[in-house]
């Protein structure tokens, strides 16, 4: 476990640390609140991070990989413009202010969006990295968590940022792992790979569509890109579309009955769910220059394909079998990379604590409009959780739109007083 806060020590070999809250998971959504908690209360925080030091999906940063959000959806801004870790600061503070604003990007690159967590993470000083999680139970002094098997700290509350992992299908199984893996696992892969041979991408998000961007940037000619929808959409960013990411919608969504709710939010997914339109650009103008070079496209789009199966044929190639709008396809191909979406990662809660939680009929958990997850026997203690109420909180819920909102709202439940007023009144829209 690295050490970050003076007064936190290996578990094993301190007594456990005893905190008013702790954070399971370091990323922008527990930052945020790690951030806004420091100016508003004196209590002590923590989070907890597997990861060995910061980071923001780093296998999938890469030169050219761009944000889906603005720079104004900081860790902080929406909430509190005047904090210090305001993404302006990091920009005035490490001198490069200038540089970017001239570089005039439409969307900032994804690696600076990592340093600002960086820099914001150093700050802060209240993350504990290498720190897997593995248990969470309920004791006489509140939560205590365990680390690598060792009770390490306990708290008053308890806020979950687990975030998502990369799914990983079944049809991966039994396919040579170094030509056939999930697109986290690319920029490792990439030197041993085949830049002549078929490859396919499987996924028609930004992820799938990054992947395809540098497996063409890297000099691959033949490439396959195959995703289940029957085109390859972008982002709808109209500014009705953007009326879905503020505090007034979230709020009416919490009105409205579970099914209507569900319904609306599947109906407007693809305001977030999809490929920002500047990356499709860029691909269908590098593929172009690929036409002009090679006198044939180096990337086949194959939207309307959802493989369902896959095989290891005798001379070493992939058989994928896909179903599509009308008949069965296969499509022959030497390696193959999954960008299949990303799936919840569950929390670690022990078997005491997992029968406590309520849950809804898909087996997510209840969560109340400030966050709180609903559990038998809380007793004062509070669990709250990002990312895992799509439908109850809605899109914003997965994304970065909303983080110091979200975070104010949990203190303000936290601390039972309205720290932060959430006003989102001047809109001309009428739910
Ligand atoms: C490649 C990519 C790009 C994205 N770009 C954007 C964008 O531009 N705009 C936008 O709005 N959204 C974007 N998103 C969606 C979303 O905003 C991000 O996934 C965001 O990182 C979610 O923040 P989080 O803190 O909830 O979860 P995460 O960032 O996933 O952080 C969760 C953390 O929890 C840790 N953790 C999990 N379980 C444990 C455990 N048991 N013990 C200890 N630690 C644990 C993990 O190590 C991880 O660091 C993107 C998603 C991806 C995958």
């Amino acid at each position: 476990m690295t050490i970050t806060e003076p007064g936190i020590r290996r578990a094993d070999t301190q007594p456990v640390s005893r905190y008013h809250t702790i954070g399971i998971g370091a990323g922008p959504s527990n930052l945020s609140l790690a951030a806004l908690y420091k100016n508003v209360t004196s209590e002590r925080l923590a989070l907890f991070d597997s990861r060995p030091g910061t980071g923001w999906h780093t296998p999938l940063l890469y030169p050219g990989v761009r944000m889906q959000t603005g720079w104004m959806k900081d860790l902080v801004s929406l909430v509190d413009p005047r904090h210090e870790l305001t993404f302006l600061n990091y920009l005035v503070t490490s001198g490069r202010l200038y540089a970017l604003i001239n570089s005039q990007f439409d969307s900032l690159p994804r690696i600076e969006y990592e340093r600002y967590l960086t820099w914001a993470t150093e700050r802060l000083g209240v993350v504990n990295f290498g720190a897997q999680v593995d248990a969470i139970s309920l004791t006489d002094e509140g939560f205590q968590i365990t680390v690598d098997g060792v009770p390490a700290a306990v708290s008053e509350h308890l806020v979950l940022g687990v975030g998502t992992r990369a799914v990983r299908p079944a049809y991966l199984g039994g396919l040579p792992a170094e030509r056939a893996f999930i697109a986290d696992d690319l920029g490792q892969r990439l030197a041993a790979l085949d830049r002549t041979a078929p490859t396919a991408v499987i996924g028609g998000g930004q992820t799938g569509l990054e992947s395809v961007l540098r497996l063409l940037g890297s000099g691959f000619t033949d490439v396959r890109w195959l995703g289940r929808n029957q085109w390859f959409r972008s982002i709808d960013d109209s500014p009705m579309a953007n009326e879905l990411y503020r505090p007034s919608h979230i709020q009416y969504l919490q009105g409205l009955n579970r099914g209507k709710r569900r319904q609306m939010i599947d109906d407007s997914r693809y305001s977030g769910d999809a490929i920002t339109p500047g990356g499709l650009r860029a691909l269908y103008q590098a593929n172009y220059d690929g036409f002009l070079s090679l006198g044939q496209f180096p990337v086949t789009l194959l939207p309307g394909r959802d493989v369902q199966t896959s095989d290891l044929l005798p001379d070493g190639n992939i058989r994928l079998c896909c179903s599509t709008s009308t008949l069965p396809e296969e499509h022959v191909v030497r390696q193959l990379v999954v960008a299949a979406g990303r799936e919840h990662v569950a929390a670690p809660f022990d078997d005491d604590l997992r029968e406590r939680v309520e849950v809804d009929d898909d087996g997510d958990l209840l969560v109340e409009p400030d966050y709180s997850v609903r559990w038998k026997g809380m007793n004062g203690h509070k669990i709250y959780t990002f990312n895992a109420s799509r439908y109850s909180h809605g899109l914003t819920n997965a994304g970065l739109t909303q983080l110091p909102v979200r975070a104010a709202i949990v203190l303000n439940s936290m601390f039972e007083r309205e720290i932060y007023p959430i006003a989102d009144d001047v809109c001309a829209v009428r739910w």
